[in-house]
């Protein structure tokens, strides 16, 4: 599955999506384009957000979420090609032309979807936080495996104070950005998300992964720039870690409007592991896992570090 919200003029303002659906006796008639969709060629079904009530006098009360199969007719998917980075995740641009479906595949209310979105953003900003810890811890690991071993003038670079003092910055960002992750995902799943909270969390650790993963390249010196280097893959991964700041502008406003949506019912749009905003929360390598958030959100039990327990 896939979740469809971006459109070429719709980005950081979802509410100007225009991919029409029209109410036409039991069905909904859909028409317009999405782009940038993870799990776009692949999906069997993707949630839509579509313009449903375009006269509504508020701008928030005209989009509805709906279940587009991907075998209907008039419905395409062109895979794209040529990411910077996440290319294990599909990546696609959607098209809709007269797509019929069924008056049921509305997601809840119609009219809704735009707080849907708010709520679904809440948890799905927690995800790109742990993202954003993940893609950092595995930088470090990867940082400290090479100071132990590097020897320049005559002596491992770990042994330079300079290098201990970058690495002990770099770790102790990432636990603030991780110790803000958990708290997001424990009000996640408490039910009602904190929507500052999490906002907070996505920022902070798409921001530490972004500095960390350019401090780890640092300290690989040349080498950070061969792919016989696990480290090489930070040109992915500083990509990476630059997608999971996409949401900046949505995010930036959700920390201005603390209130906003509480107390709305939540809609679970994705499984993290099959999107591309949820995606990739893990680190691999060989012989090492760093699981930073589980992977699916809906049943969340929170691994959090030992002796921290949930707040009540
Ligand atoms: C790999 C990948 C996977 C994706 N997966 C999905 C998906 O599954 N589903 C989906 O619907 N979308 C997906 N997207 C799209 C993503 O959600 C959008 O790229 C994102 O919302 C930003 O929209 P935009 O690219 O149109 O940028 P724009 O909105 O055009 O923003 C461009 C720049 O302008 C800034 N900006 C915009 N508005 C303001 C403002 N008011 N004030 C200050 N600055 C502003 C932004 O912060 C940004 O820096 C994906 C994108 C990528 C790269």
């Amino acid at each position: 599955m896939g979740f469809a919200i971006t459109e070429p003029d719709a980005g950081s303002d979802t509410a100007s999506a225009s991919t029409l659906g029209v109410f036409r006796g039991e069905e909904i008639v859909i028409n317009g384009s999405k782009v940038m969709i993870g799990n776009g060629s692949v999906a069997d079904f993707l949630l839509v957000f579509c313009l449903t009530d375009p006269d509504a006098e508020r701008k928030s009360k005209r989009h509805s979420i709906v279940v587009v199969e991907a075998d209907r007719e008039g419905f395409e998917a062109d895979k794209i090609t040529g990411k910077m980075g996440l290319r294990a995740s599909n990546t696609a641009n959607i098209f809709f032309s007269n797509v019929r479906i069924p008056r049921e595949n509305l997601v809840g209310r119609r009219g809704e979807g735009f707080y849907q979105l708010m709520q679904f953003f809440d948890r799905s900003r927690a995800y790109v936080a742990a993202h954003g810890v993940g893609l950092a811890q595995g930088a470090l690991d990867l940082a400290i495996d090479h100071v132990k071993t590097r020897e320049q003038f005559g002596q491992k670079i770990a042994s330079f104070q300079v290098t201990q003092f970058k690495i002990a910055e770099m770790a102790t960002r990432i636990e603030l950005a991780r110790t803000l992750t958990y708290r997001a995902c424990l009000s996640a799943d408490s039910g009602k998300p904190d929507t500052k909270l999490v906002a907070m969390a996505q920022w902070a650790a798409a921001r530490t992964a972004v500095e960390v993963v350019d401090e780890a390249l640092q300290l690989h010196g040349g080498y950070g720039y061969m792919n016989d280097h696990d480290i090489e893959r930070a040109g992915t991964i500083d990509s990476d870690a630059v997608v999971a700041e996409l949401e900046k502008t949505d995010r930036m406003g959700a920390i201005g409007r603390i209130r906003f949506n509480k107390g709305h019912q939540v809609i679970y749009g994705q499984d993290p592991n099959e999107t591309a905003m949820g995606c990739m929360v893990q680190w691999r390598k060989p012989g090492k896992r760093v699981v930073v958030y589980p992977p699916n959100i809906a049943e969340a039990k929170i691994q959090l570090p030992e002796g921290l327990k949930p707040a009540k």
